[in-house]
């Protein structure tokens, strides 16, 4: 079996045609000819081992026959990995958190000529179209210019339980019943063509178009399967969203293990494990955020883990204590640490035999580290960025964490400025700060926009959070900057509190959180503000938006 969804099943042999056919229509519908625009990107060429490091301006081909799709882990979506570069098309998936606005400007931007649509996500889509219908009357002189920026628009409906909500006239499957289950796929040119185009989750700043060659993909998928050990036919349940970073490029690995796909719409705790129970799921990747709603479960929510699930967790700093939990409860946890730029992971905290005896709370502390760079991908290093050489590895000196290698993008699309800001002597500096420890792993301490200086102090405010999602009732915790008229900066740390066994959240106060940090941590760490919200703002990737926590913490008056 390829895809499993509520009571539809594809077999491999089912899949590969219904990409087929989807392909073909693709081409037939004449959005996809005679567009074969050219863009210009700077490709930052290392020839590793050497410190030799050129730039090279390079022509990206047919980089504007893109395809749009804004839907949740649904069977099209995983379909559209393999239909839309059999099309020799370039599949962009967007982010189904993201507003209008920010919809708009991708499909203006990546100047998608397809736009595919869940009916989930109609209302989202209709606002997205209509204000880039605005922008693009604006730019063009004729009314008929300006449609033709304007992607045709398929929704995808529900395939178990059609909804019949429409945007427009087209709908997935009739374009899957409509082509040839006979044709050729498009083949590509080049190993560097782009297959996908993916933004980045914009939690720092706007978002950014990161094209993904096919060479990249194949090497990161293969790579992945292989440091993470994926057996054959694996069952992998989609946890994580696929429109980030096309799943972690597990949507083609999973294929390359000939893996069953358990796709999700929505991923509630009852939804996790009533599948993974009743598949025995073998595989899954998710934000360490997710966790949570593991853990808090409701009885009634939960199955027994049978078997041992392994988890491929990353995108957010993994607390230790939550680490230790799912293991606890039958998960086995792999730690990996990635970027949009990287093509997804890049380091994996690979496990050590002789941390095998540790006590569990000591194995976690090693596994939250982000660990090593993965041989075949990336190359890291943590670097003074004003001189330029690495910090030594002492597990103490901060620096700014920098890759380089196969799996590190080119550039932005249509950004040089970004992009050549973006590396620095062939390096790409991520905008995290980090230390080396003695055996050679690498830990992040904060991203350089968040790390808190109090009174000519670092504090990572990961190493706070961690402390703080050791107290029992902590669900989940931030820790930001707030303005000290002494310190310069303070940390501040927003919670939401876990419910007592009365359904209570309020029963926890400031000076608790305050007092279980002082057991812990230097008087200096220590949070002079605690704030509690129902829940903390986060991305749709489970980062959370500190930016947004940063806004409120410059409103408190502290002394
Ligand atoms: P954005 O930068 O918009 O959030 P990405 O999804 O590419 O977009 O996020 C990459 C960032 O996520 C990294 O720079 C890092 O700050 C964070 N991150 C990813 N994996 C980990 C991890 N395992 N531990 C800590 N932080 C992580």
């Amino acid at each position: 079996t390829s895809l499993i969804y509520e009571t539809t099943r594809f077999t491999w042999r089912q899949t590969y045609e219904r990409c087929c056919r989807l392909a073909s229509s693709l081409l037939s519908l004449n959005i996809l000819k005679n567009d074969v625009v050219s863009e210009i990107l700077v490709y930052t060429y290392l020839f590793h081992p050497c410190i030799l490091v050129s730039l090279f301006l390079i022509l990206i081909r047919n980089l504007h026959l893109q395809v749009s799709v804004l839907a949740p882990n649904v069977p099209a979506m995983y379909e559209m990995h393999f239909a839309v570069p059999m099309a020799g098309a370039v599949l962009n998936t967007i982010n189904t958190r993201l507003d209008a606005k920010n919809v708009a400007t991708i499909l203006r931007h990546s100047e998608a000529k397809a736009f595919f649509v869940d009916y989930q996500y109609v209302p989202l889509a209709r606002e997205a179209l209509r204000i880039l219908m605005g922008s693009s009357q604006e730019h063009h002189s004729s009314s008929a210019a300006a449609e033709s920026s304007i992607p045709l628009v398929i929704v995808i409906d529900d395939i178990d339980s059609p909804t019949g909500v429409r945007l427009g006239e087209l709908e997935y499957e009739q374009l899957v019943h409509m082509g040839n289950p006979g044709f050729v796929p498009t083949e590509i040119q080049d190993e560097w063509d782009p297959i996908s185009l993916n933004y980045t989750s914009g939690t720092t700043s706007e978002p950014k178009g990161v094209v993904y060659s096919h060479r990249g993909a194949y090497l990161s998928s293969l790579s992945l399967i292989l440091c993470w050990e994926m057996r054959n036919e694996p069952v992998f349940l989609w946890s994580l969203p696929m429109f980030h970073c096309n799943g972690w490029t597990f949507t083609w690995g999973s294929a390359a293990r000939g893996g069953t796909n358990i796709c999700l719409r929505n991923t509630t705790a009852y939804d996790m494990y009533r599948n993974i129970a009743s598949h025995k799921v073998t595989h899954m990747c998710c934000a360490p955020i997710v966790f949570n709603i593991i853990l808090d479960a409701k009885p009634h929510e939960r199955c027994k883990i049978a078997s041992p699930v392994q988890i491929l967790t990353g995108g957010a700093p993994p607390p230790p204590s939550l680490l230790e939990k799912m293991e606890h409860l039958g998960f086995q946890v792999t730690h990996a640490y990635g970027l949009t730029e990287a093509t997804g992971p890049a380091l994996v905290c690979e496990w050590q035999a002789e941390w095998n005896n540790l006590p569990q709370d000591h194995q976690a502390r090693l596994k939250a580290r982000q660990g090593v760079g993965i041989l075949t991908l990336a190359d890291v290093d943590v670097k003074n960025m004003e001189t330029m050489t690495s910090v030594p590895h002492d597990g103490k000196t901060m620096g700014e964490i920098v890759l380089r290698g196969s799996s590190i993008m080119k550039g932005y699309l249509k950004e040089q400025e970004a992009t050549s800001k973006a590396f620095k002597n062939g390096w790409f500096i991520t905008g995290d700060v980090g230390v080396i420890h003695p055996d050679g792993y690498l830990e992040i301490k904060d991203r350089s926009k968040d790390v808190i200086i109090s009174g000519g102090e670092n504090i990572s405010s990961v190493e706070l959070e961690s402390v703080l999602y050791r107290h029992p009732r902590v669900l989940e915790a931030a820790v930001v900057a707030m303005p000290h008229p002494r310190w310069g900066e303070s940390p501040c740390a927003f919670i939401a509190v876990r419910e007592n066994a009365g359904g209570q959240t309020d029963d926890v106060k400031e000076a608790d959180i305050i007092s279980y940090c002082r057991k812990s941590l230097p008087h200096f760490m220590v949070p002079k503000k605690v704030e509690f919200l129902p829940q903390l703002p986060k991305t749709s990737t489970g980062k959370m938006q500190k930016f947004q926590l940063r806004a409120l913490a410059k409103t408190f008056q502290v002394t």
